[in-house]
């Protein structure tokens, strides 16, 4: 079916959820998508964060490969192989002590609030002084299910959803002296992304971090740190919180963790996991063998090519040269991140979607932006600097035929008003 085709059934067919690029990929290799008609796109985006080992990897291959030619599904009611060693590599790449699988982010998600319910449950039957709430970030994204949505903090996820889940407070983002004013044993826990992904690419701040920490040690409440997105190697470290010099209780993983299949995990200490029992929580598909071996696979993949490193190296050079196009574009106010998580605010003169339309109908290059003014950079782990170079190249160009528009339809009007 060509594209239009396409648009045409869906139009017929799917709930309108999506507002896609007309774009149909029919292919991919590397950093490389292949569209209809042969274009080939240069992927910056790697599905959200997802592919991060590109496209076609002969090591997710072969895990395929191995796997579907044994059993694909078991459910959680027998034993395979794959959990335990997957959860060994998680647990040493993270120091926390437990896992639990599920298919996705919002699940990952789901499991960490149950988990810090069951928790809050368990401390006060043994007399702990624990409330029930959860204190949230303002700009937080977490997911589409309804404990995910409640603790998203954007009204337009929420409200047409209401009554979403109650007892969740919004603090202002970075803003120590708001935790510390907002804090209470009435929270069981503090939920944050060590750096908001849909929020616009922000980085906690190390005064927000420590404080976060402290604040929940006092009161015996648990910290949470959803790493969807920043999780799993995309910082350049396995963990975004190790960042930090701070040790969550929990934490949430899924995008790239099975180099683009479904899966999901949410990690937490001994001391949570204490609070679970057989029958409290659990998933059809959760960690099933084909996910989980592709994982192991991806995990074992990203040491033995020695990719954290690379991510953190090629990164900064990726920055190094978003922050010179800043120079020469005074319609980029900012750039930030951490390693391949990163995004440039523009300025409110110019608009984040007639970029995005130039980057990808004229220069083949994905990218997307996560408001009207910032675009986002989540490219898959393999990008090498001359990748880097041909985005860059792309986002100049891009920017400098926009300005040059600007300019003329300025002069057009100049001159309109001047008759
Ligand atoms: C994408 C994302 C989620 C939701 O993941 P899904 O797999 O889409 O359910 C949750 N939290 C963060 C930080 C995310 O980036």
């Amino acid at each position: 079916m060509r594209l239009e085709e396409l648009q045409a059934a869906e139009q017929k067919l799917l709930l309108p959820t999506y507002e896609r690029n007309p774009l149909l990929v029919t292919g991919g290799e590397g950093v490389f998508l292949q569209a209809e008609h042969g274009v080939r796109y240069l992927d910056l985006l790697s599905g959200i964060g997802v592919s991060a080992l590109g496209y076609a990897h002969p090591v997710i291959t072969a895990a395929i490969q191995a796997a579907s030619a044994s059993v694909l599904h078991t459910s959680n009611l027998f034993f395979h192989e794959g959990q335990a060693a997957l959860a060994l590599r998680l647990t040493e790449a993270s120091g926390l002590n437990r896992a639990f699988f599920c298919n996705s982010g919002t699940e990952a998600w789901e499991a960490a609030l149950k988990m810090a319910r069951l928790y809050g449950t368990m401390r006060r039957g043994e007399g702990a002084a624990l409330g029930t709430r959860f204190l949230a970030m303002e700009g937080s994204f977490h997911g589409r299910t309804m404990g995910s949505v409640a603790t998203t903090h954007k009204e337009k996820y929420r409200e047409p959803f209401a009554p979403v889940m109650p007892e969740v407070d919004y603090i202002p983002f970075n803003d120590v002296a708001a935790l510390e004013a907002a804090w209470s044993n009435e929270y069981c826990a503090l939920l944050i992304e060590p750096i908001q992904g849909e929020g616009g690419i922000r980085p906690v701040s190390q005064a927000f971090m420590d404080a976060a920490r402290a604040v929940t040690q006092r009161t015996g409440g648990l910290l949470v740190a959803d790493e969807i997105q920043a999780g799993f190697g995309r910082t350049g470290k396995w963990f975004a919180f190790q960042h930090y010099d701070v040790a969550p209780d929990i934490i949430t993983v899924a995008k790239p963790l099975a180099g683009g299949l479904p899966l999901g995990a949410m990690l937490c200490t001994d001391e949570v996991g204490r609070a679970m029992q057989p029958g409290l929580h659990g998933t059809t598909f959760g960690g099933g063998p084909l996910a989980c071996r592709v994982a192991v696979a991806v995990f074992d993949e990203i040491e033995r090519s020695a990719l954290l490193a690379h991510v953190t190296e090629v990164g900064a050079y990726f920055e190094q040269r978003l922050a010179e196009l800043k120079q020469r574009h005074p319609q980029i106010v900012d750039v930030r991140g951490k390693g391949l998580m990163l995004a440039i605010e523009l300025s409110d003169a110019l608009d984040a979607k007639a970029v995005l339309e130039q980057m990808i109908n004229t220069h083949h290059v994905l990218i997307n932006r996560t408001s009207e003014t910032v675009l986002r950079f989540l490219p898959p782990y393999i990008l090498k600097a001359e990748h880097v170079d041909l985005g860059i190249a792309a986002l100049d160009a891009s920017l400098r035929h926009l300005n040059e528009k600007q300019l003329q339809a300025a002069a057009q009007t100049g001159g309109t008003i001047g008759d």
